[in-house]
C-alpha cells in the first residue's frame, strides 16, 4: 500500500519540469534532471519506495546535520557550541556572514558553520584525511553501509571552490578555524561528494528519527541528547533562507543539498528522503518539496499537530 501511495505522489509532481540542476558545480550541472525518487525508512526497520531510489547522487548538505551530530558526539557541546551558534540566518547557505559579537558561525546548515563543524569531528588533532575518514565512518554507520566517495564532483568543486575558501580564510581570521584551513574546505567538499541513494537518506533520516539508532543494523550511531540538538537545528535552519516557509507548511524537521536530495526526520516515527535534480531558487529540490508537503498534509505529519 504505501509503495502504491508513493509511486502515485511521484506520477502527480512528474510533470513539474521547473528548476534548474545545480549551475555552479560543473559535475551536477549535467545530472539527469528526470531522476525521481521517494523512500520511506520506519524506526521499525521497514524500508518503503518508488522510483529511482536506488541511483546515486552526491550528498551534498544533507552531510551537514549528520556530520554536526559527530562533531556533537566526538568533542562535546560545549566545544562545539563555542565555535558554531544555533540561530536560523535567513540567508543564503553560502553567505559570506558570522554571528556580530562572537565571530561564530550562525549556525551548522550553513557553509561558514558546515566548514566549522567539519574541523570538529573525531577527537583534536586528528589530520585531514583522518578527518574526512571519521566523517566517511560515521556518515556509513547512519546509512548501514559503506559510503563511497565521488572524486570527479570533489574535483570539479574544488575548481570552483573560491566563495567557500574565502568563508574558510574569514573563519581563520576570527580564530574559529586553526591551522591549514584551505585543507579544511578540501575535507568539507569531500564530505560533499560522498555518494548516496535515495534508501541511503531515508535509513539516515530514520536512525535520526529512532534516537540515534540505525533502525536496521541495531548500531547507536550518536547519543540521544544530540540526536534533539541537531534535529532542532534541522527544523530551524535546515531548509536555507526558507526554512520559515518549511517550518509552517511542512512542519518536519528536514535537509536539503544541491544534487537534489532531501530528508525529513519525524522523531520516533520515519526518515523520509527524495531525490529530483532541479532546485528551487533557494536551492532546494522543486519536486521534493511538493512531495513533502504532500507527505505532510496527506499523512498529519507536521509536528505543530495533533495526531
Ligand atoms: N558542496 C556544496 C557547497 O558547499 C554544498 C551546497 C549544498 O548542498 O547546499 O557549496
Amino acid at each position: 500500500m504505501i509503495p502504491d501511495y508513493l509511486a502515485e505522489a511521484l506520477g502527480e509532481v512528474a510533470a513539474d519540469t521547473t528548476g534548474e540542476t545545480a549551475g555552479y558545480i560543473p559535475e551536477l550541472a549535467t545530472a539527469d534532471p528526470e531522476r525521481l525518487g521517494a523512500a520511506f525508512a520506519m524506526v521499525d526497520g521497514e524500508v518503503y519506495g518508488a522510483g529511482d531510489i536506488d541511483t546515486a547522487f552526491t550528498i551534498q548538505s544533507i552531510s551537514k546535520p549528520f556530520v554536526y551530530a559527530l562533531a556533537l558526539s566526538d568533542r562535546g557541546f560545549d566545544q562545539v557550541l563555542a565555535k558554531v551558534g544555533v540561530e536560523p540566518s535567513g540567508e543564503a547557505f553560502n553567505e559570506i556572514s558570522l554571528e556580530s559579537g562572537t565571530g561564530r558561525p550562525l549556525n551548522p546548515m550553513i557553509n561558514a558553520g558546515a566548514i566549522t563543524t567539519h574541523s570538529l569531528a573525531g577527537p583534536e588533532g586528528l589530520q585531514p584525511t583522518e578527518r574526512v575518514e571519521r566523517i566517511t565512518d560515521g556518515l556509513s554507520a547512519f546509512a548501514g553501509r559503506r559510503l563511497k566517495m565521488d572524486e570527479s564532483v570533489h574535483a570539479s568543486e574544488m575548481e570552483h571552490a573560491h566563495r567557500n575558501l574565502a568563508i574558510a580564510h574569514m573563519l581563520g581570521s576570527h580564530g574559529v578555524l586553526t591551522g591549514d584551513v584551505q585543507a579544511v574546505v578540501d575535507g568539507y567538499i569531500r564530505q560533499c561528494s560522498l555518494l548516496v541513494t535515495a534508501r541511503d537518506l531515508a535509513i539516515m533520516a530514520a536512525t535520526l528519527a529512532n534516537r540515534g539508532v540505525n533502525p536496521l543494523s541495531g548500531e547507536r550511531v550518536v547519543p540521544e541528547p544530540v540526536v534533539r540538538q541537531v534535529l532542532s537545528v534541522m527544523f530551524s535552519c535546515g531548509m536555507y533562507d526558507a526554512a520559515g516557509d518549511w517550518a509552517t507548511q511542512v512542519g518536519i524537521p528536514a535537509k536539503s543539498g544541491v544534487a537534489g536530495g532531501l530528508i525529513g526526520a519525524l522523531p520516533g516515527q520515519i526518515g523520509i528522503a527524495t531525490f529530483s535534480p532541479r532546485l528551487d531558487s533557494h536551492g532546494n529540490s522543486v519536486r521534493g518539496v511538493s512531495l513533502f508537503e504532500r507527505f505532510s498534509s496527506d499523512m498529519g505529519l507536521h509536528v505543530m499537530e495533533v495526531p
